[in-house]
C-alpha cells in the first residue's frame, strides 16, 4: 500500500524522488505494510493553502461552532474506530494499548469540545472568535478609558510533527485544540506508523465535517517546509530532544521568532514513600504501577516511569515483588488474545532501546528481565528490563539517558530530601507520582519537585480506587511539562487552545471595548428595550439591551421580617448600636441576600416565558449598605449569551442595584437558562 497525502485538498501519493520509497514494516513480522513518501509536494503552496483557504473558512465558524463539529468529528471516528484498530495491530501494540491511542485519541476532542463550549465564549458572529482573557481594567478616573485582555486565532497554520508511539492520539490531541482556535493543522506523523494517521485523516476528510482547508497531512520528511513558516504559524513537535533542538534552531525559526512547542524526553520518576512498607496498599498500588508503566504499549509511552525512587530499606522487597509481577506478562503477538505486552514499534525502535540500555547498565546492573530473550526473532519484543542503583546521587547516565521503550531503574534512597533532589535530577519531567499514605511526606515531595513536573500524582488507598494512574492526565489537565520535558508549555484545556492564539491589550473606551468582545461592560452603549427581556427568546436577547426598574422603598419592617423569617438575625441587620460601631455601617442595614431578593422582585416577569431557570450568579459585590428609608432600583443588562443545548442558551445579565443617590450598592452577573422557543 501507497499511502498518500493530503494537500491543498487533495490525496496524492509522494514520487519516489532522490531518496526512494520508504518501507513500513508490521512490528511483529517484519512484513513491509506500507510505503511513504512525500516527495513531489510543493510545502510553501500547502501553507499558503492553509493559511488562505483553511484559516479563513474556519474562522467564518466561532469557537462553540467549531466545538459542535469537533464532537461530531469525535463520534464520527468512534463509529470507525474498529478499522483503525485493526491497522493498529502492525504497529505492536495490544488492544488495550491501542484503545489507549484510538479512543484515548477521540476522546481528547470529546473534552476539548465541551471545555471550549464551556469556558469559551460564543458571541455574535462579528465577535465569535474573540477570547475574552482575564478581567476589566479600569484606566481612568472617569471610567471612559478602560483596558482588556483579548486572544484572537493567529492567521497561520498549525504544523504538527509527532513521534511514532501514539499515531492517532499524538495527532488528535494537537488537531483538537488547533480547530477550536480557528487555526488550520498540517499533520506530520513520524513514518512508523504513519498508515494509521493516513486511515484517520481519510476518515476526518470522509466525514464531511470540517470546513475545507481545516487539515492536510504529510506522510514521510516535511521537505523544506519549516523554511516558508512565519510568525503567525505555529510548530508543535512531540519527539526526542536531539530532533527538537536541531528543528528549533533552523534559521527561518529564529529569525522570525516562530512559535515552537516542544515535547520530548521524560525521565519521569516515582517515589515509594518512606511510609510505605511491604504489605501497605501503597506499596501494592506502586508495584502495580510500576509493571503497567512499563508493558503498557511496551514501555513506549511518554510518562513512562523511567525512574523509580524505593526507601534503601525496601528495595529488595520491591525487586522481589515487581521481579513477580513482571513475569506474569505475557509478551507475544498483540493479535493474540492472551498477550498483555506486544512488539516496540519496529527492530530500529529496538535496536535504538538496545543501545540506550547497554549505556544505562553499564552503570547499574540489571535485576530483573533478559534484554536476549527475543534477540533471534522476526517481531520487534522486548521483555521489560529494570536495573538497580543503590547510590544513584553519584550516577549520571541514569538521570539523562531515556531507553524509550520497556526499561526502568529502581534507585534506593534513604531521607525525603533525597527523595526531592532525585527527582530534580530529571532536569524537568511531564509527570512523577508518589505512593505514600504519609500527608506530610507527600506535601514535601510536592513542595520540593513540583517546579520540575508538569503533573505529580498522589497515590494512595483513599484515591485508589478513582484514579486515572500515573500515565494517564485527565485530557482537560496537564500535558507537557518544565524543562527538558516541554520547555514550559502547558498543553492542558483551554490553555493548549491559547497556543493558536495571540494575546492583545485593548484599550479604549467602554463602548469600542464591547464592540470588540461582544460581552456588554458598565459604561457601555446599551438599548432600552420596550418588552421586558424576560419575555424574548434566546435569538432576540441582544447585547446590550436593558432595563430598568421602577424604585422600592425600604423599611425596618421589611428588615425584621426577613431576619425572623430566614433565622439571620445578626447584630448589624438588629441592633443599631452594635451596628454603628462597625466602621461599615452608619445603622441597622439591610441583609445583602436581602436586597438579591428584592432586586429579583423588581426585574422579574412573572409569567412563564422563555426563561427556564436562575443558575447562579457571578462577582457578587456588596458595594454601598442598604438602610431603611433609602429607595432601591436595578438596571438589568444582556451581557453576554452562550449556547447550552439545542434547546437553551445561557444569558448572562449584569445586575446593578443603585440607590435614591445613584450610588451603587451591589453589581453582579445574573446567569439564566433561556429557551430557543417560547415554552
Ligand atoms: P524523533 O525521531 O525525534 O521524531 C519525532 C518526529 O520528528 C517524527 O515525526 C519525525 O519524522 C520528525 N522529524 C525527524 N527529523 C525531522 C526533520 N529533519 N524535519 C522535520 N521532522 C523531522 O522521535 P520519535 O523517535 O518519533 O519518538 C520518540 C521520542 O519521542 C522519545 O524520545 C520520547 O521521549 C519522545 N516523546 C515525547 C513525548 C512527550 O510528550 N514529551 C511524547 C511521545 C514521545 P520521521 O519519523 O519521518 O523521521
Amino acid at each position: 500500500m501507497l499511502l498518500e497525502n493530503y494537500a491543498e485538498g487533495k490525496w496524492v501519493s509522494g514520487t519516489s524522488g532522490t531518496s526512494g520509497l520508504r518501507e513500513l514494516r508490521d512490528s511483529v513480522t517484519g512484513k513491509v505494510v506500507a510505503k511513504t513518501s512525500s516527495s513531489g509536494l510543493n510545502f510553501a503552496t500547502m501553507l499558503d493553502y492553509a493559511r488562505s483557504i483553511g484559516g479563513v473558512n474556519l474562522r467564518e465558524h466561532g469557537f462553540h461552532d467549531r466545538a459542535y463539529m469537533l464532537k461530531a468529528l469525535g463520534q464520527y471516528l468512534m463509529g470507525r474506530k474498529e478499522e483503525l484498530y485493526e491497522l493498529s495491530y502492525a504497529t505492536g501494540a495490544t488492544r488495550s494499548d491501542s484503545w489507549i491511542d484510538i479512543e484515548g485519541g477521540i476522546m481528547t476532542l470529546f473534552a476539548v469540545s465541551s471545555k471550549a463550549r464551556r469556558e469559551m465564549p460564543d458571541g455574535p458572529k462579528e465577535n465569535h472568535n474573540v477570547f475574552v482573557d482575564g478581567g476589566l481594567e479600569t484606566l481612568s478616573r472617569g471610567g471612559t478609558f478602560m483596558g482588556q485582555h483579548i486572544a484572537l486565532p493567529l492567521q497561520g497554520a498549525a504544523i504538527h510533527i509527532n513521534a511514532y508511539n501514539f499515531p492517532v492520539w499524538g495527532a488528535l490531541e494537537k488537531f483538537g485544540p488547533a480547530f477550536i482556535a480557528g487555526v488550520p493543522a498540517i499533520i506530520k506523523p513520524a513514518s512508523d506508523g504513519s498508515y494509521l494517521t493516513e486511515a484517520m485523516v481519510r476518515m476526518m476528510v470522509e466525514s464531511g465535517i470540517l470546513p475545507v482547508g481545516a487539515v492536510q497531512l504529510i506522510c514521510g520528511s516535511t521537505g523544506d517546509l519549516l523554511n516558508h513558516v512565519t510568525c503567525q504559524d505555529v510548530i508543535s513537535f512531540t519527539g526526542s530532544a536531539s530532533t527538537a533542538q536541531m528543528l528549533r534552531s533552523k534559521p527561518n525559526i529564529i529569525e522570525n521568532s516562530v512559535r515552537f512547542i516542544a515535547e520530548q524526553d521524560s525521565l519521569n520518576g516515582c517515589v515509594l514513600g518512606l511510609d510505605a512498607a511491604p504489605s501497605t496498599p501503597e506499596f501494592d498500588l506502586f508495584i502495580k504501577e510500576i509493571a503497567s508503566e512499563i508493558s503498557v504499549k511496551a514501555g513506549q509511552k511518554c510518562t513512562a516511569i523511567r525512574r523509580a525512587m524505593v526507601p534503601h530499606k525496601f528495595m529488595d522487597a520491591v525487586v522481589g515483588a515487581l521481579g513477580a509481577r513482571l513475569d506474569k506478562i505475557n509478551i507475544g503477538n498483540p493479535r493474540d488474545k492472551a498477550t498483555r505486552m506486544g512488539a516496540l514499534a519496529g527492530i530500529g525502535q529496538r535496536a535504538d532501546v538496545l543501545d540506550k540500555l547497554n549505556i544505562l547498565s553499564a552503570e547499574n546492573p540489571i535485576v530483573i528481565g533478559n534484554a536476549d530473550r527475543f534477540a533471534n526473532d522476526d517481531g520487534a519484543y522486548l521483555e521489560p528490563i529494570v536495573m538497580r542503583c543503590d547510590n544513584p546521587l553519584e550516577k549520571t547516565n541514569v538521570h539523562s539517558v531515556e531507553a524509550f521503550g520497556p526499561v526502568s531503574t529502581l534507585m534506593g534512597y534513604a531521607e525525603t530530601d533525597e527523595a526531592i533532589t532525585l527527582l530534580q535530577k530529571g532536569g524537568g519531567s511531564l509527570v512523577a507520582s508518589v505512593f505514600s499514605y504519609d500527608a506530610d511526606f507527600t506535601r514535601d515531595l510536592i513542595m520540593g519537585a513540583s517546579a520540575f513536573h508538569g503533573r505529580m500524582l498522589i497515590s494512595d488507598r483513599d484515591s485508589a480506587g478513582e484514579s486515572t494512574g500515573h500515565g494517564s492526565p485527565l485530557p482537560n489537565l496537564v500535558h507537557g511539562g518544565p524543562g527538558r520535558a516541554g520547555g514550559g508549555e502547558e498543553m492542558g484545556g483551554v490553555r493548549g487552545v491559547m497556543h493558536y492564539m495571540q494575546r492583545t491589550a485593548i484599550q479604549g473606551s467602554p463602548s469600542v471595548i464591547a464592540n470588540i468582545t461582544g460581552e456588554w461592560i458598565p459604561g457601555a452603549k446599551s438599548r432600552k428595550v420596550k418588552t421586558h427581556p424576560f419575555r424574548r427568546i434566546y435569538k432576540d436577547l441582544h447585547i446590550g439591551d436593558q432595563l430598568q426598574t421602577k424604585s422600592r422603598k425600604v423599611t425596618l419592617k421589611d428588615i425584621e421580617l426577613f431576619a425572623n423569617s430566614t433565622g439571620d438575625t445578626f447584630y448589624a441587620h438588629m441592633d443599631a448600636h452594635a451596628a454603628k460601631a462597625n466602621p461599615f455601617f452608619e445603622d441597622r442595614v439591610a441583609h445583602g441576600y436581602l436586597l438579591l431578593s428584592w432586586a429579583a422582585g423588581l426585574f422579574v416577569s412573572p409569567a412563564p416565558g422563555p426563561v427556564l431557570a436562575n443558575t447562579g450568579l457571578n462577582n457578587l459585590a456588596f458595594m454601598t449598605p442598604v438602610y431603611a428609608g433609602d429607595e432601591i432600583k436595578v438596571q438589568l443588562t444582556v451581557r453576554r449569551k452562550k449556547r447550552r443545548t439545542a434547546d437553551y442558551g445561557e444569558v448572562g445579565w449584569d445586575v446593578e442595584i443603585t440607590n435614591q443617590k445613584d450610588e451603587i450598592c451591589a453589581r453582579y452577573e445574573l446567569l439564566t437558562m433561556v429557551a430557543f422557543e417560547d415554552v
